[in-house]
């Protein structure tokens, strides 16, 4: 604290992110990256980029990333005024709150989930009513269909649950929120989830947020954007050009527009992700442990008898990190990402040590 800062500093909240710890041989599950490197496609496309002096770093980026926004409209079978691109899904989300989120009723999410959405709310004075989640950690479409708002937003699947709500319950809710922006942001839809892209023709309340940190492990680089009716994309870009006209850099750009054309590597990598998150939640069940059903690329789960804190430690003990939120309701929950066979191996292994 310091008499510098301005009144709005003095109040936020900010976000804490997962750690990146600097220590050798890590195990590292607690911010769910993807296991496996990129594309082989995106380090010939920085290569290619920089060529052989990289002079053209001189230069400034494509404000617009226009070559990424046509790979993103191709791939999903929209039109490239349907998409926005932003510095990693964070910063397009930032921008909705600003652009879109902002209105004189209270915004609606759930009271478990991403734990950014509040943060956005604070730095943006944006006022919210969170809905609790049933008591299985499902999202009841219906508690959004009845009451007034300035527009709502979740992550589907959810985070940190991993629960999936099927498309037919999204259509609910934006059947029934025609005047209110339904913002879905599917940083997980890839690792078995449908995507509501397919919905956005139809509903011009509709926006979809992807990011390029997890199913395409570029966590690194920084590529998010958002998928919805051109009046919507353009409300973000009015503010993307009040506040960073190059949110994106030309190594990014490449490696995303790369990225989001190999598709047959793409689909490889959700695949191995899938399998093995079935198999570490058959081992963490047999050992005793509660796994909600997960579409993510990672599980949530608790011991009946075991302290999650104090896994979380013992985990640590050996080199293993996982993510435990000191939170209401979730505080017994561990969320692990699914890492390679021989990560989650070692992570149920140390388990049985741990809990045998
Ligand atoms: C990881 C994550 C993001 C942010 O992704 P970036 O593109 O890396 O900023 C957004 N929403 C949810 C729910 C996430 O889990």
């Amino acid at each position: 604290m310091s008499r510098f800062w301005s009144q709005v500093v003095r109040d936020l909240t900010p976000y804490v992110p997962g750690e990146q710890p600097k220590i050798a041989n890590l195990i590292k599950l607690n911010t769910n990256e993807n296991p496996f490197p990129p594309s082989p496609r995106v380090l010939a496309a920085i290569q290619a980029e920089l060529g052989d002096d990289a002079a053209r770093l001189r230069l400034y980026p494509d404000p617009n990333a226009d070559l990424l926004k046509a790979a993103v409209a191709k791939r999903h079978a929209v039109s490239a005024q349907q998409v926005f691109v932003g510095n990693g899904s964070d910063e397009v989300l930032a921008h909705i709150f600003m652009a879109l989120l902002k209105h004189d009723q209270p915004i609606l999410f759930p009271d478990i989930t991403y734990s950014f959405y509040p943060v956005y709310c604070g730095l943006y004075g944006v006022e919210y009513q969170t809905l609790p989640l049933a008591d299985d950690f499902s999202i009841n479409p219906a508690d959004y269909c009845d009451r007034p708002n300035g527009g709502i937003i979740f992550p589907n699947p959810n985070a940190p649950t991993g629960r999936l709500l099927p498309l037919d319950a999204i259509e609910q809710m934006l059947k029934a929120n025609p005047d209110s922006v339904v913002v879905v942001d599917e940083a997980y839809v890839d690792f078995g989830g449908e995507t509501a892209i397919s919905l956005v023709d139809r509903y011009d309340n509709l926006l979809v947020v992807h990011t390029l940190s997890k199913s395409r492990s570029l966590a690194g680089m920084r590529v998010g954007f958002a998928v919805g009716h051109a009046a919507l994309i353009e409300a973000l870009e009015r503010v993307k050009n009040s506040f960073n006209s190059y949110p994106l850099d030309r190594l990014a750009i490449v490696a995303a527009v790369a990225a989001m054309e190999d598709e047959a590597y793409f689909a490889q990598c959700c695949h191995a992700v899938m399998a093995t998150r079935n198999t570490l939640t058959a081992e963490l069940t047999e050992l005793g442990f509660e796994v909600l059903p997960s579409t993510a690329n990672f599980i949530f789960t608790r011991h009946p008898q075991r302290d999650a804190a104090e896994l979380a430690k013992a985990l640590r003990e050996r080199n293993i990190i996982v993510r435990h939120f000191k939170l209401p309701r979730i505080d017994q929950f561990l969320r692990i990402t699914v890492g390679t066979d021989g990560e989650c191996k070692a992570l149920t292994d140390a388990l049985r040590q741990i809990t045998g």
